[in-house]
């Protein structure tokens, strides 16, 4: 008899919490990868340097597993279809996971729990992409916090008193099932080919981290840890980073616990994928304008912290949480666009893409979440760049056009598209 370890979003060996308790308990623990076709299907791009990513850290799985007597099953196709093959194939004792807070992850885990439970089959699932999940930051009253500042000190209280260990293998290789290696699908097999995106280290930074409060608002230099989509599939801890970061830097853990504030609200509304979190701000009468949009998507707005922020996006897919900022309130309160057009194109591109803090963001910026920004404050791009870009540098790396001829006029007028985004937002919100 057998018992899996299905690796998803938490793929690295050490301080893994699923897969050290299946050691710890299970003799024989067999580790299961899937290229879910439903979310592969979704893809636009067959270059997709996500999908890239996770084949690199699959097979970087597979090497360390070799080493270790093992192997990893990889399978390409639907959880469900998979899971019955697997089930035909092995006699399974248990099915060990972590646990996924999304929409569709909670109903994929909940169908595969229920086909295991039909055949005798324990499903165990375990919090370990967070460190405080679902109902465990309560407010006096047994509520989850709906505003972020009593949250993160509630969090931060906790996360002091917790005194958080480290899971290591160990001597736990022994508990795997012996096997030779497995042949693994090659993206070309799945319909993707390999992506040329330099993906960024995986490194705790200590020197940036420690001044990270002073250089993170600034896009033309590298003053933030570029670890966001380590933190999305996993190759990093969130414990490690977050025990290193609580002896760093303050404001940075800050992020750590935003990143969970918003997994834990998505968890809890999971409407909010495609509706406003304050439900009046449903009523917003979006111009949507597609060509707008896609001058937006092309950087070629004439507002040239925007056009910078969507050309660094398109070209390398990361793009500056400051400039993150810029671009989605011009989207939503210049351009009077439906954040969720913005949020779609944002998951496409991101490396680091989260649904629930793109959904948090995007939200935050359009005026409609938890802590949203009034929509009566909208950015200026002006004296943003004025603050954060002075000389120009991050402007000048992105639009080297910039101040020619060649370059654009703003699509729109600053002061005349404010005052449009309040009267709207206004209007909608009193109707
Ligand atoms: P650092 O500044 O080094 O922060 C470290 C980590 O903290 C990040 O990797 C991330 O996991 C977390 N973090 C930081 N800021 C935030 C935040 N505001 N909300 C939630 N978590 C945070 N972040 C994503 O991880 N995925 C997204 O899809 C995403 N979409 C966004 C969309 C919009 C419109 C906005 C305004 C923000 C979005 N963010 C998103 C938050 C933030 O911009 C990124 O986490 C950050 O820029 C990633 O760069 P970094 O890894 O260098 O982060």
């Amino acid at each position: 008899k057998i018992s899996i370890f299905w690796f998803r979003r938490d793929l690295r060996l050490e301080d893994n919490t699923g897969l050290y308790y299946a050691l710890e308990q299970e003799k024989n623990v067999l580790p299961l990868f899937i290229f879910d076709k439903n979310i592969l299907d979704k893809l636009e791009d067959k270059e997709d340097a996500r999908l890239t990513f996770i084949h690199d850290q699959v097979s970087k799985i597979s090497r360390q597993l070799q080493d270790l007597g093992t192997g990893i099953l990889v399978k390409y196709g639907t959880p469900i279809d998979i899971y019955r093959e697997l089930m035909d194939t092995y006699a399974i004792e248990n099915i060990y996971t972590n646990r996924d807070y999304e929409p569709y992850a909670k109903e994929r885990d909940l169908a595969i729990k229920e086909l295991a439970k039909s055949k005798g089959i324990q499903f165990l699932d375990f919090k370990d992409q967070v460190i405080f999940e679902k109902d465990e930051i309560l407010n006096g009253s047994g509520e989850y916090y709906k505003v972020f500042t009593p949250y993160s000190k509630v969090w931060l209280e906790k996360f002091h008193k917790a005194n958080i260990q480290l899971l290591s293998l160990e001597d736990k290789g022994k508990n795997f099932f012996e096997t030779q290696p497995f042949d693994m699908p090659t993206l070309e097999e799945m319909g993707f080919v390999a992506s040329n995106i330099k993906i960024p280290k995986l490194e705790i930074n200590e020197p940036l981290i420690k001044k990270y409060d002073q250089v993170r608002n600034f896009p033309a230099i590298h003053g933030t840890s570029r670890l966001g989509i380590h933190l999305r599939f996993g190759t990093i801890s969130i414990r490690k980073l977050a025990i290193e970061a609580a002896s760093l830097n303050d404001t940075y853990l800050n992020e750590l616990i935003w990143r969970e504030f918003y997994m834990m609200i998505l968890y809890h509304n999971p409407q909010v994928v495609d509706k406003a979190f304050k439900p009046q701000y449903d009523h917003i009468p979006w111009r949507n304008s597609e060509e707008d949009f896609q001058k937006w998507c092309d950087g070629k707005t004439g507002y040239p912290i925007v056009d910078a922020g969507m050309r660094e996006l398109n070209t390398t897919g990361f793009m500056h949480n400051r400039v993150r900022m810029i671009v989605a309130s011009f989207l939503t309160k210049h351009l009077l666009i439906d954040w969720r057009w913005g949020e779609a194109y944002f998951a496409q591109k991101l490396l680091d893409f989260e649904l629930s803090s793109n959904n948090g963001g995007w939200q935050w910026a359009a005026g409609t979440g938890t802590d949203a920004q009034p929509y009566f404050r909208v950015f200026n791009p002006e004296s943003q760049t004025e603050k954060f870009d002075k000389e120009l540098k991050y402007i000048k790396k992105w639009v080297p056009e910039f101040g020619t001829p060649e370059y654009p006029k703003p699509m729109v007028d600053h002061k005349f598209a404010r005052e449009r985004a309040i009267e709207t937002y206004k209007k909608a919100l009193n109707s």
